[in-house]
Formats: structure tokens, sequence, C-alpha cells
């Protein structure tokens, strides 16, 4: 996945491309892979990072949702459910089986959450990744030893997936760049071009070479999250808003907080919602909030009330208490919920996705998940058949192998997340110190160098928030190596000093939004 040779690959192919994705998060990543598995000419473009925005950003899970059975979204828990296990197959060495355990306080909480959760385990049907079961409260100590005592009554335990996001945001660009789709980075789409009144094409341009390209097409995704109404008024200057953001801040602890492989589902915090304490990397994500916003930021600011909401809510539970100095890092995202006509908060409205089509012919996709990303796709692209007239081919996906398949997985291994790629990335570069940067992370010169040539990272940034995820864990530690990362992809990518010193720059900047 080179950057350069794609960019030749752009300017020397001088027809209309089948389709073109415009965002490289979770659904345009995985329109990309949908698209060029059934053999469409497929080109992606992504105007920061592939994974930048919205998919960097979640709570890792992949989930039916409990949250959504609550509120009686019966389709999407089915549906959710059913592309877990579907992904839990096609990406074993991306997503694994996490317990959450939902302490209880009162007489009643154990049967109701326990019915609940049988309802949901009865819903993924053999696609299920183990039982609910109602816990005592010894039990309930003993998987989770840092649980508030006080007033326990005892707790059920249910199974979900966890994943890291950008490794899967990687994975997929990797498995459309196997199937010959041209994915690039850091171009951003300018303006769509109309002929007859129908989108027939559209121009970007390279923000790193500072250079313009107008290119056609039969078919253009518009697949930018939270972005979605600035394609459209591309389209239609008077288009009404269909996205309603929604933001959610989460925090990083150290894993003493939780000290268990299990995590805590919170059913019910002060604002009606769920959050989760969830043991990842060594640390513990505890998340989220639900913040309608107005402004759609690259990088999203966490509010100082959502980090007070989420340290109350959770020292509730919790017997060591966090508090704001205990915060390693702190990361914020922006849902790109579907807008609906009547005035629901945004908590109530649904997370399933919409596929939008304009009477000039661009598709947008509104709302989704991570967990749906598939499905979204297959939607999408079954759309594009008709719109574009393109050959009629079935999607290809639900059996589809993504890049680094490995089924034997050691999750104790930090590069486990490369899957088969793993061995060759050990030795990757011959570098003469190939020792781990930081004691906390393993980030070797062969992962920065693997990052670059196989991976597209262009920047710090790229390396240490989604290549590997050092900044979303621990924001200083990221600091302390910048520099070294810096220096190491100066060599590999032939770049002097004033670009390392703009890089520091740039990242310094940066982790000040990462930190509490
Ligand atoms: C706090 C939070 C927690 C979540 N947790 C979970 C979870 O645990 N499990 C789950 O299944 N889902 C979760 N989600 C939902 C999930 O993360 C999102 O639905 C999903 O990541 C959205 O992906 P996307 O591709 O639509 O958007 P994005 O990831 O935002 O991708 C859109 C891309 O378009 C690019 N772009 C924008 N404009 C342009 C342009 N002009 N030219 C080129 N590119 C452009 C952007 O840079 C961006 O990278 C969570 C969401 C949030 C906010």
């Amino acid at each position: 996945m080179n950057r350069d040779t794609n960019l030749d690959k752009i300017q020397s192919f001088n027809r209309q491309w089948d389709i073109v994705i415009i965002g490289g998060g979770a659904s345009g990543l995985g329109i990309a892979v949908d698209a060029s598995k059934r053999g469409y000419r497929t080109l992606l473009l992504e105007k920061n990072d592939f994974g930048k925005g919205t998919s960097s950003r979640s709570t890792k899970l992949i989930h039916g949702g409990v949250r959504y059975l609550q509120n009686g979204d019966i389709s999407l828990v089915i549906e959710s459910l059913r592309e877990r296990g579907i992904l839990k197959k096609n990406a074993p060495h991306l997503v694994r089986d996490l317990s959450f355990v939902i302490p209880t306080y009162d007489w009643w909480s154990s049967p109701f959450y326990g019915i609940g959760l049988k309802i949901y385990d009865m819903m993924a049907g053999s696609l299920g990744l183990g039982k609910s079961l109602i816990l005592s409260k010894e039990e309930t100590i003993k998987l989770i030893p840092n649980v508030n005592k006080k007033g326990l009554r005892g707790g059920v335990i249910y199974h979900d997936g966890q994943f890291d996001d950008t490794r899967m945001a990687i994975s997929l660009a990797l498995t459309a760049n196997d199937q010959n789709a041209c994915l690039i980075n850091y171009c951003e789409v300018i303006g769509l071009t109309k002929e007859d009144n129908l989108v027939t094409g559209l121009e970007f341009k390279d923000t790193i070479k500072n250079q313009t390209y107008e290119i056609k097409a039969k078919v253009i995704i518009n697949a930018t999250g939270v972005f979605a109404d600035k394609i459209i008024k591309m389209d239609q200057p008077k288009s009404k808003k269909l996205i309603k953001p929604s933001q959610g801040v989460h925090i990083v602890l150290e894993k003493k907080f939780l000290d268990s492989q299990h995590a805590i589902m919170i059913p019910q915090t002060t604002d009606g919602r769920v959050l989760f304490a969830v043991p990842w990397k060594n640390y513990v994500v505890v998340g989220t909030t639900d913040t309608q916003i107005t402004d759609t930021l690259d990088e999203p600011k966490p509010l100082k009330e959502e980090i007070n909401f989420i340290l109350n809510n959770a020292s509730k539970y919790m017997t060591i208490k966090p508090s704001k100095k205990d915060i390693k890092s702190v990361f914020t995202g922006l849902r790109p919920l579907a807008a609906t006509s009547n005035k629901k908060s945004t908590k109530e409205v649904s997370r399933s996705h919409k596929i939008n089509i304009s009477t000039t012919g661009l598709i947008s996709i509104l709302g989704g998940k991570w967990t749906t990303y598939r499905k979204i796709a297959e939607d999408a692209v079954d759309a594009s058949i008709s719109l574009g007239g393109l050959r009629k081919r079935n999607c290809k996906t639900k059996n589809l192998r993504i890049h680094g398949f490995r089924k034997k997985v050691d999750w104790d291994d930090p590069l486990h997340v490369y899957g088969s790629d793993s061995r060759k990335l050990k030795s990757y570069g011959s570098h003469k110190d190939n020792a781990s940067l930081s004691k906390k992370f393993f980030i070797s010169n062969s992962i920065i160098h693997w990052s670059v040539k196989k991976e597209m990272a262009m920047t710090v940034e790229d390396v240490l928030a989604r290549r590997t995820r050092c900044l979303f864990l621990d924001s200083e530690e990221s600091l302390r190596i910048a520099p070294q990362v810096a220096k190491k992809m100066a060599e590999i990518m032939e770049k002097d000093k004033a670009w390392v010193d703009e890089e520091l720059k740039k990242f310094n900047t940066l982790s000040k939004n990462y930190k509490a």
C-alpha cells in the first residue's frame, strides 16, 4: 500500500472509476473491501489518515448492544449480533471475546438484567460467544476484585467482542489493497462535478504535495461520517442537515483501577445511559458520554463536565476511586447519527445506518456502528449497482478473511494485531537496534519502518495514534518517544531536520487534546 504508486495509478487511469469512496473510516474502508472483492474498479480518498475520524475513537466493542435492547431496537441488536459473529470468524486475530460484569446493588437488578441478557444470548443463537449467568456477591468480587463492595448484592456476567479499532481499519485498507482497490490518505475531496445534473466525478487535493486532481466515476459514495453534510452541500447547497452529531468521551486509566480481565458494565448512569470500564492493552478505558454538539472538528475536544461525569459514575463502582490526575489519556469521538424528524435526544436516536441517494445520484451513508460496517458496505455497494449501471455481482464479504487472518492468537503478544504478518514484521528493515522505544508499549524501529512502508503512515501522529495506540493510551509517554519516532521516520522517508521539527511541533499541539 504505497501512496506514490497509488497517486501514479490515478494519474495514469484516464477512464471512469466504477466506485469512488469519500472517507476512510469504518464505513468507507468496508465499502472499499466489498466493492473491490466484487471486482469493481474502486478508489478511496481520505482527507486525513485512515481511521483518523470517529473510527479510532470508539469504545472498541464489537457488540450487539445491550443498551439498544433496553431501547427496544431489536432489529439493530439482531443485525449487530450477526455481524459480530461474522467479524469474529473473518478476523480472529483482531476480535476477541470479552466478558462483562454488571454489579448489582438491589434485589431486583440481578433477575432483571439476567432475563434481559438471556434474551440477548438467544438472539445471538449459534453465533453467541458464551452464556450469561447470574453471579453471587462472592463470585462478583472474585471476578472484579476492585468492585465497590458497599451494598453489593451480586452481579450478572455476559459476553461480547472487543477489538482495536484502528488496527481493524488498517487491516481493512490492506484487504482492499490486496484486491486492487486504490486507497490514498491525505487527499481531501473539495468539489463534485456534474453533467446533465448528475454527479459524474469529483475534484480532490493531495494535501501533502499540494496538488489537485479531477477524476470521473460511475458512482460516488459519501462515507464521511459526521462530515457527510459538507459533501451533501457540495451536491445540493440547500439540503437540510441529515446528520445529528453527538460527542462521546473516554478516559484511560492504569489497569490497577479495574485489576481484572473482565469489563464492568454500568447499566444506569446519572443521565440514564450505560458506562463501560474495559480492560484494553494493559490499561482501562472508561466511557462514554453522549453530548449533542454543533461543531464537527477533526480533533473534537472533551468538555470538563464530560470528564467529571465519567469519573463520578465510575467511582461509584470502584474501590480505588480515580481522579483527574490519574487520567493517562482522553479521547473524544463524534457519532454520525442519522437525524430524525422528531425531537429525540441523541441517546435515543437509533444507531442503525441509512443509505441516502440524492436526486443527482450521490450516495451518502448516515449513521451506523463499527460492528455493522460490513453490512453497511454490502448495502452501499448493492445500491451502487443499479445507480451506476454496474454489472451485477453478489456480495462476497461474509466469508472473506481480513488481511493478517490467523486463527491461533496469543493475546499477550503485542504484535498479535498484525496476525500472519507479525513474523515478517519482527525483523523488518533489519535495524541494528530493534528494542522497544518504550517500557509501556512495544514500539520498535521495525514497527515504525513497517508502518511507513507497508501501511502508508505519513506522520508521527499516524504511527503513535493509529498504527500503534500510544497516544490514545498514554499521552505523556507518546510525547516522550515522539522525537525518536520522528527521527526514525525521517531516516526511512528521507526527510530533513525541518520535517522532523515541524512534525514534533504538530504532535506536541495535538497531544494536548489527549490530556485531561
Ligand atoms: C464515543 C463513541 C464510541 C463508539 N463505540 C463504538 C463501539 O464500541 N462499537 C461500535 O460498533 N461502534 C462504536 N461507535 C460507532 C463507530 O465508531 C462509528 O459508527 C464509526 O466509526 C463511523 O465510521 P465512519 O466511517 O462512518 O466515520 P469516520 O470514522 O468519521 O470516517 C469518516 C472519514 O471521512 C473523512 N473525510 C471527511 N471529509 C472528507 C473529505 N472532504 N474528503 C476525504 N475524506 C473526508 C474523515 O477524515 C474521516 O476519516 C462509537 C462511536 C463513538 C463516537
